[in-house]
């Protein structure tokens, strides 16, 4: 299997033949691929911290910084055993078509440390996190690299490290963080921005389609932050949410998922294979759930969901990837030999940090928005970033995918010439 970075590298290499021809000076336009070939900067050290037993342990941390042409690096940090340096970078250059993609005026940054976070506990994980603030405090701050949380760390993590960076450069700077807690300068409408900013994607296909929501059946991969906000608000705006999983399986209901029943179900019995037992849910298993008869199909769990094993099973006429990374290349030449529409990733879930970019303008300003404030800059992003796409697959008669790549990097190559770079 293909590293995560190579997988990245590939993504860019496939659309340079779209780009060459808008750059007369050649030169120039191959130094600037060379460029955002590879990160600006990896930072990496061993974090040594004190666990309760009394004994040191260490842990390997990165900090990947993509490109800054556009604006600060951005992006979160995540704590899980398969971190790793290729991992960081593959995911800082995401960042930075995500925040090109969307407009936001950032380049792409990823961190993350190897440690299973489960096995600390509550002290020993702030000692980590903290560790990790003052390693990164360097090489951080709000014009220059703002971070946030990723897969296992949350808005307590984002507060330890705050603390910690702001003791070291003697000042309060929450604009360095987002994703924080809101008595700390967090933003309103940021825990359901993903799901949220997918909904408005979804809303804007199914507009320009001339498509009826109500007619339009989804099954949701994950129960998660993304998947349960997706499946909730998709409900609200008309969609019929028919299937949603866990890790155990999945919950189905031809006519339509009571979410708020089955949440509860799934808090009280842990998982949905019990859940299912105790309520006389439909369980489905997971493939199951990939092969419905839908609409539309929701990854929003896992990396390399939809592959070249089970992408020809695939029945759904539309997959909104709300999950980093859910289809792999080649599962997607599948889908798209299949005739279904693709809207990727960089797209869809790009709500999350298009809300964190307005937490970061608010500390900027020392004012807090309102939730409606909030929601509705994020439809104008969201539903503003679909249109540009959309234009550049008609024109151009490319996939979605290469439509929001073909825009992201235009527009870090344009800032880095502008900036005489190369
Ligand atoms: P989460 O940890 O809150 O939820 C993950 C969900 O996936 C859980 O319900 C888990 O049970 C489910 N899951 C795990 N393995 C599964 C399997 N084999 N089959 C079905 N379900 C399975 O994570 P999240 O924050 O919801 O993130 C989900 C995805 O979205 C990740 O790829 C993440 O990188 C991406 N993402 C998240 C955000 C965000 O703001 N949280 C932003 C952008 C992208």
């Amino acid at each position: 299997m293909k590293s995560a970075f190579a997988v990245a590298l590939q993504q860019l290499d496939n659309i340079i033949p779209f780009l060459e021809k808008d750059y007369p000076d050649k030169k120039k336009f191959k130094k600037a691929i060379s460029l955002l070939r590879k990160p600006q900067n990896v930072f990496s050290k061993e974090l040594t911290i004190k666990l309760d037993n009394g004994k040191k342990k260490s842990f390997m941390a990165f900090r990947s910084q993509h490109n800054d042409a556009r604006g600060p690096f951005k992006g979160g940090i995540r704590f899980h055993p398969s971190v790793s340096e290729d991992e960081v970078k593959a995911l800082s250059m995401w960042m930075t078509w995500k925040c090109a993609v969307v407009g936001l005026p950032y380049g792409g940054g990823k961190g993350g440390i190897i440690v299973d976070p489960k096995k600390l506990n509550k002290g020993e994980l702030k000692r980590l996190s903290k560790a990790y603030a003052e390693f990164i405090s360097p090489h951080i701050g709000p014009w220059v690299d703002v971070p946030a949380p990723d897969v296992n760390t949350n808005e307590q993590i984002m507060a330890w490290m705050l603390d910690a960076h702001e003791k070291k450069i003697g000042q309060h700077s929450p604009a360095t963080f987002t994703g924080k807690p809101i008595v700390l300068g967090g933003s309103l409408g940021r825990t359901e921005a993903t799901g949220r900013g997918g909904v408005y994607v979804l809303q804007s296909y199914v507009k320009e389609k001339k498509l009826r929501p109500e007619k339009i059946s989804i099954a949701i991969q994950g129960f998660g932050n993304v998947g349960f906000w997706f499946a909730k608000l998709a409900q609200e705006a008309g969609f019929k949410v028919v299937a949603i999983s866990d890790s155990s399986g999945g919950i189905y209901a031809a006519k339509g998922l009571d979410l708020d029943k089955i949440a509860k179900a799934k808090e009280r019995y842990g998982s949905f294979a019990e859940a299912a037992k105790e309520e006389k849910f439909k369980f489905i298993s997971n493939k199951d759930l990939l092969n419905l008869n839908v609409d539309v199909l929701v990854p929003a769990a896992l990396e390399g969901a939809i592959d070249n094993k089970n992408a020809d099973n695939i029945k759904a006429k539309v997959i909104v990837e709300m999950a980093n990374g859910p289809t792999t290349p080649e599962a997607e030449k599948i889908l798209l030999k299949k005739g279904i529409i693709v809207l990727p990733d960089i797209l869809c879930n790009a709500g999350g940090v298009t809300v964190s970019y307005f937490e970061w303008v608010q500390n900027l300003h020392g004012y807090q928005w309102t939730e409606e404030r909030v929601n509705s800059e994020l439809k104008e992003k969201m539903n503003l970033a679909y249109k540009k796409a959309s234009e550049v697959v008609r024109e151009k008669k490319v996939s979605f995918r290469q439509a929001a790549y073909l825009l992201a990097v235009k527009r870090v190559i344009d800032a880095t010439i502008l900036k005489g770079r190369v």
